[in-house]
């Protein structure tokens, strides 16, 4: 599972302002990067770029320059950018990449893993491919990891999703790789949704994932039951949120929250009670909670 290639790889790192984050990311793929990641949050980013073995690094670096001093014509400022070049030994590769980026198991059977490993599982074994570190949803985070766990436990074939702030887009795909018939996925941040999008094109099932930009409030009304929902979202999302996201099940689907911190379950889970929705799972990992309700009918 771990890469072991057999001669160093380059690793080109730019430091910019975020709003030209991912004009460099993809330049970076043009120039032959196999993988691109980024790094940080605010008002700058680390755009990391991953080139296999083979040379021509110094050619990269001139014409990425050049790219960069370009770009504010183009209206995007990378700002004061700054340019670092790297080899990265195969025992720095297995290290970073173990630190880094996996390849993770998150299941019994599914795994996440970086966008440019072939998969090469043994058979009934799945994974998701990311292109780690462009948006929210590695697969490494507890609260991630816990909703993964869940679609697997609860996804059979042909089950209906709504995958309600998508980040990376590894639930939705998750969803599909695991079987889904049908995935609709939301994010209100554009670089989020093109994110998703580029993991669904990877992971060929664009014919089953549909991704949209939108805001949840508006999208949730609008979508057709389904026989799974899952929202990995903050505590005060979900309790808003909640006569939505209950709203939005088909009879005796479930309902999946995530991004739940333990001291706040009682009162996530009130609100989904509130709804009239059926808590039948609370679990947790490193201080996080995953809440699985159902839409049961009332007895009488
Ligand atoms: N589903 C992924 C990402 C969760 S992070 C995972 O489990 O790893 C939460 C995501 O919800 C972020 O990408 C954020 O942009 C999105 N989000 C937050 N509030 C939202 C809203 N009101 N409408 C749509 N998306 C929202």
């Amino acid at each position: 599972m771990v890469p072991t290639p057999d001669a160093a790889w380059s690793v080109l790192a730019v430091s910019v302002r975020a709003e030209a984050a991912e004009a460099v990311a993809e330049y970076l793929r043009t120039l032959g990067a196999t993988g691109v990641a980024l790094h940080g949050g605010g008002r700058r980013l680390r755009v990391v770029g991953y080139f296999p073995p083979g040379g021509g690094y110094r050619a990269r670096m001139r014409a990425l320059c050049r790219f960069l001093g370009d770009l504010e014509g183009w209206g995007l400022d990378p700002g004061p950018a700054r340019v670092r070049h790297q080899r990265l030994r195969p025992a720095d590769w297995t290290r970073s990449w173990r630190r880094e980026f996996g390849p993770l198991k998150v299941g019994r059977r599914l795994w996440v893993m970086p966008a440019w490993r072939s998969a090469d599982l043994p058979p009934g074994e799945l994974a998701v491919l990311l292109v780690p570190g462009l948006a929210f949803g590695t697969g490494e985070h507890p609260t991630t990891r816990l909703c993964l766990a869940e679609l697997e436990r609860l996804l059979g074939p042909g089950d209906t999703v709504l995958d309600c702030g998508t980040g990376s887009g590894v639930l939705a795909v998750a969803a599909a790789v695991l079987g889904a018939g049908r995935v609709r996925a939301v994010d209100c941040d554009p670089l989020a949704v093109a994110a998703a999008r580029a993991t669904v094109a990877r992971n060929r099932v664009a014919t089953r994932v549909v991704v949209e930009q939108d805001d949840l409030a508006a999208w949730l009304p609008r979508q057709a039951p389904a026989s799974l929902v899952v929202a990995n979202l903050e505590t005060e999302l979900i309790v808003r949120l909640a006569p939505l996201l209950a709203g939005a099940l088909a009879l005796a689907g479930h309902l999946v929250v995530s991004g739940v911190p333990r001291g706040r379950a009682s009162e996530a889970a009130a609100a989904l009670e509130e709804t009239g929705l059926t808590l039948v799972r609370r679990r947790g990992r490193q201080g996080w909670c995953v809440l699985v309700s159902r839409a049961l009918p009332a007895r009488s």
